[in-house]
């Protein structure tokens, strides 16, 4: 707060907050907000009635509870106390910024990602354990993926998408965050909302898939696995099979390319030149990666223009794809954790395309 010259931290909903206190705050009308200023103790300001859910840590925190008739904006602004620069958690609603910048007329707000975003970037050892525990438990069902373990071929995508949701939590996370299953020409769409469409012989299905794992009285950590098979015992035909091969090259790269004092563009690049080099420069159209943590997309984002240098604990995804619109999408993605050695991919799962009789 000192280096960003900000006078008070205020946070509500979003990550933030359980990442440095281990209270997730209830995405509700009622406000709760950590107010954190530079030179005084930090407050929960919490409804009355959550907080018997707060677990009370007087070193860290005071509590400070609000009844139904109190106003917890005017409780906030009290203990902001003439702060003239405040940072506010990104998520935090806007209703709640708008009545605070009302209340603190003299008050400049800026993001709090600002300072927070860099902090929690950089895992220490627990957190870097968390991830590995997660990465481990999905990794075990892209292994029952790839030996033919989940019923592809007549299947729904969104029957599939079901039964991953079901193993992730059987795993032992504590929520899903997304299964993401399409076959055939729907996986050209990155992003693409599982569906009716039934799965047929000979069709690539990509499974992109993670859940967040709980850890002892904090924030949970988030998995995130991409493998691509083919359906129902029927090779892949040769453009698929080609571009595959690329797309493994172009993962490998950029998994290697990870070395601390490295920018992420240039972790970006590593992929991009593999993809480029074969013709399908045109069908990658997504950055190489992204952060993972308490939140599945943080800092650092492996895209061009980001010259952040990488340091041991960043956590990262590598996952390039290639999308032929009309035709197929593949994409191949671990979490890779930075360490003085170099990379280390915490997803083990094997690499290939495997051939699937299910
Ligand atoms: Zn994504
Ligand atoms: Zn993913
Ligand atoms: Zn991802």
């Amino acid at each position: 707060m000192d280096e960003h010259g900000v006078d008070v931290c205020l946070l509500s909903v979003g990550p933030d907050l359980p990442w440095l206190t281990g209270y997730e705050a209830m995405p509700l009308e009622r406000l709760t907000m950590l107010v954190v200023p530079r030179d005084a103790d930090a407050t929960l300001v919490v409804p009355r009635l959550e907080q018997a859910r707060v677990v009370e840590r007087p070193e860290v925190f005071g509590v400070r509870p609000w009844g139904e008739t109190e106003d917890p904006i005017a409780l906030v602004a009290d203990l902001v106390d003439g702060a003239t620069s405040a940072a506010i958690g990104d998520r935090t609603w806007a209703q709640f910024l708008l009545a605070l910048q009302d209340a603190l007329p003299r008050a400049r707000f800026g993001p709090a990602s600002r300072l927070l975003g860099p902090l929690r970037a950089v895992k220490d050892a627990a957190e870097v354990d968390a991830l590995r525990t997660a990465a481990a438990a999905v990794d075990r069902i892209a292994t029952a993926l790839q030996a033919g373990e989940i019923p592809l071929v007549g299947r729904s995508e969104a029957e599939v998408s079901a039964e991953l949701s079901r193993r992730i939590l059987a795993e032992g996370h504590q929520r899903v965050n997304f299964a993401i299953v399409a076959a055939g020409a729907n996986a050209a769409s990155p992003h693409h909302e599982p569906g009716p469409r039934r799965i047929e012989p000979g069709e690539v299905v990509l499974c992109d898939f993670g859940g967040t794992w709980p850890t002892d009285g904090g924030a949970g950590y988030c998995s995130d696995i991409t493998r691509c098979v083919v359906a129902g015992g029927v090779a892949p035909d040769a453009e698929v099979a080609a571009a595959y091969a690329v797309l493994q090259d172009a993962q490998t790269a950029a998994v290697d390319a990870g070395t601390p004092g490295t920018a992420c563009q240039t972790v970006d690049a590593a992929a991009r030149d593999v993809i480029e080099a074969a013709g399908h420069g045109a069908h990658f159209i997504h950055r190489t990666g992204h952060g993972i943590g308490v939140e599945e997309h943080e800092d650092p984002y492996i895209v061009t223009g980001n010259t952040t240098a990488l340091v041991a604990g960043h956590a990262y995804s590598v996952e390039p794809g290639i999308y032929v619109p009309g035709r197929f999408g593949i994409r191949l993605e671990d979490i890779v954790v930075t360490t003085s050695e170099g990379p280390d991919p915490l997803n083990r799962a094997y690499h290939g395309l495997v051939v699937v009789d299910a």
